[in-house]
């Protein structure tokens, strides 16, 4: 018996006073995933990787708006979102305590205006994403007024820039034929 406890003693507490002790997580533990709206530019990359689709993005032309939302319900815990996100506005966190009284409390919502095709005033892209094309570019090393010259481009939707860039074709070709003609 006395051999029995000193074992015992020997091997210590076996088990942690969670919960009124905090727990501590294993390195690289994937808990409930952290967002940050003012990162976000709304490109919707995570919400296309997301397996358990837990992760959405709407978009309301009428209103000129994009919802994005996180499902915390269905989340797995995988991290694809953290990988994908090129701006780190999701990353998994360390928390699991994961339990709430509301079910609207496992929703994590965001709202971003849409940015304006400048020729046909169609809504194409989140504001923000072009706000962060140009600061990347800005990044990169050219220079602000530079930049600047480009927001007509950014601030133009595919559709309307095909329809361009055909028209500069067809004129930079009928110029050329008329150049050759008057040779
Ligand atoms: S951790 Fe996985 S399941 Fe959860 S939101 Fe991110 S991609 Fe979706
Ligand atoms: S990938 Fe990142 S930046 Fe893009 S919508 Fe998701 S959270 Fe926002």
């Amino acid at each position: 018996m006395f051999k029995l406890f000193k074992t015992i003693l020997k091997a210590g507490e076996p088990t942690v006073k969670y919960p009124f002790k905090p727990m501590d997580v294993a390195p690289g533990f994937r808990g409930k995933p952290h967002y940050d709206a003012t990162q976000c530019i709304a490109c919707a990359a995570c919400t296309s990787v997301c397996p358990a689709n837990a992760l959405t993005m709407e978009t309301d032309l009428a209103s000129g708006e994009r919802r994005w939302q996180l499902f915390l319900g269905r989340c797995i815990f995988c991290g694809r979102c953290e990988e994908i996100c090129p701006t780190r506005a999701i990353v998994l966190s360390e928390e699991f305590e994961l339990a709430v009284t509301r079910k609207a409390d496992l929703y994590v919502k965001a709202t971003f205006h849409l940015q304006e095709c400048r020729v046909c005033h169609q809504p194409f892209t989140a504001k923000k994403s072009v706000d962060y094309t140009m600061a990347l570019l800005a990044h990169s090393g050219l220079d602000a007024d530079a930049v600047e010259a480009l927001r007509p481009k950014f601030e133009t939707c595919p559709d309307c820039k095909r329809r361009q860039n055909l028209q500069n074709n067809r004129d930079l070709r009928l110029s050329h034929d008329s150049g050759r003609e008057h040779q």
